[in-house]
């Protein structure tokens, strides 16, 4: 199990995001930020726009670059 934080995900805060692998990890981040947002945090909101402003190709290599670094993030 890694953890990173919701900041290094594009998120707003640092909040503890774990997961066993890159994709656990990816749906425990954007279930994080629904709820955050869901809950009226505006900062939440912005990053996740800020995300959906990225163009395809874009979000597909950040999700890449996500990808392979996630061996080197800590251990939770
Ligand atoms: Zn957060």
């Amino acid at each position: 199990m890694k953890k990173t934080t919701c900041k290094n995900l594009r998120g707003a805060c640092d909040a503890e995001i774990q997961g066993a692998t890159a994709e656990e990890m990816g749906e425990n981040s954007k279930k994080h930020v629904m709820e955050m947002v869901n809950s009226g945090d505006e900062a939440h909101k912005a990053a996740m726009e800020s995300m959906m402003q990225l163009s395809q190709e874009d979000q597909h290599k950040w999700y890449e670059d996500f990808k392979q670094g996630f061996n080197a993030l800590p251990e939770a």
